[in-house]
């Protein structure tokens, strides 16, 4: 035997196990130290509206004979408040459900053409308030393999995000198009963009890029991730082009077979 190397072998064994051992450290670190913050991130989001709600329940009943219409104003911000609750509540409930496995898929063949001209038609609404114009192009006819439910809620969250972050009389345009592998929902608006350091962080839980504006129109930070988690679940993939003050795109590309 050439006991030399032997020795040698065995001690770059062990280096290779004790390697991965520390890298599979690292990682289960990693995955401990997002949750962490995922936890604290939770219970800050929830306690902001419970906490506007104190105040406001406490400065009326604080003023004895207080007018009927001072009651019906902090009334309206009081219900706001409890919306606001309801919708984070909402939104963490939908990613929970994403989290699970794709084992939870309801995967069917699916008209995209359909899929898309239904969110457009719940969405068109709120559109309309802000001038806003909504144009969808089809390229060509598409079938998939997709889980409805869940493609839908990730495009409504681009839509009504383009929709959101857009400017008094801007637009919107959706369209569909597809290869023999893939098919490519691209959503583009006119709205105030994103700024370049912020891209990287959009698809993260409870980031956004201006926290009062984004409070003012609603949103919660959840609702990126969302579409990203749904959109992974069909092994399809995500990317965003911006440039601030001129608009944003989302291109979505998603295999027209499921592969489980
Ligand atoms: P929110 O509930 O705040 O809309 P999202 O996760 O949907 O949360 O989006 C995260 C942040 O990314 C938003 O707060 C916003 O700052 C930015 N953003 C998302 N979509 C767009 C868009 N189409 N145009 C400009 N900014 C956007």
């Amino acid at each position: 035997y050439d006991t030399d190397n032997l020795h040698e072998n065995a001690y770059t064994e062990t280096m290779l196990i004790s390697d991965a051992f520390n890298k599979m450290l690292g990682r289960l670190k990693i995955l401990d130290d997002s949750r962490q913050e995922f936890v604290s991130n939770v219970s800050h989001e929830l306690k902001t509206p419970l906490t506007s709600m104190k105040v406001l329940a406490d400065s009326l009943l604080a003023q004895e004979g207080a007018p009927a219409e001072l009651y019906q104003e902090f009334m309206e911000d009081i219900a706001a408040e409890i919306e606001r609750e309801n919708k984070i509540i909402n939104d963490l409930l939908s990613l929970v459900k994403l989290d699970k496995t794709s084992a939870d898929l309801n995967i069917k063949s699916e008209n995209i053409n359909d899929l898309l001209e239904l969110i457009l038609k719940r969405l068109r609404p709120i559109a309309v308030q802000h001038n806003i114009e909504v144009v969808f192009e089809s390229f060509r006819p598409v079938i998939a393999e997709v889980d409805e439910v869940k493609l839908t809620l990730a495009i409504s969250n681009l839509v009504e995000n383009a929709i959101k972050y857009n400017h008094e009389e801007g637009w919107v345009h959706v369209s569909l198009n597809a290869d023999y592998k893939y098919f490519y929902i691209k959503v583009a608006d006119s709205g105030i963009g994103i700024p370049e350091d912020a891209v990287e962080h959009i698809f993260e839980r409870f980031y956004r890029v201006d926290k009062s504006h984004s409070r003012e129109i609603g949103g919660t930070g959840l609702g990126l991730a969302i579409a990203k988690n749904a959109i992974l679940m069909h092994r399809g993939i995500v990317k965003v082009h911006s440039k601030e003050g001129e608009g944003t795109t989302f291109t979505v590309r998603v295999p027209l077979t499921y592969i489980a």
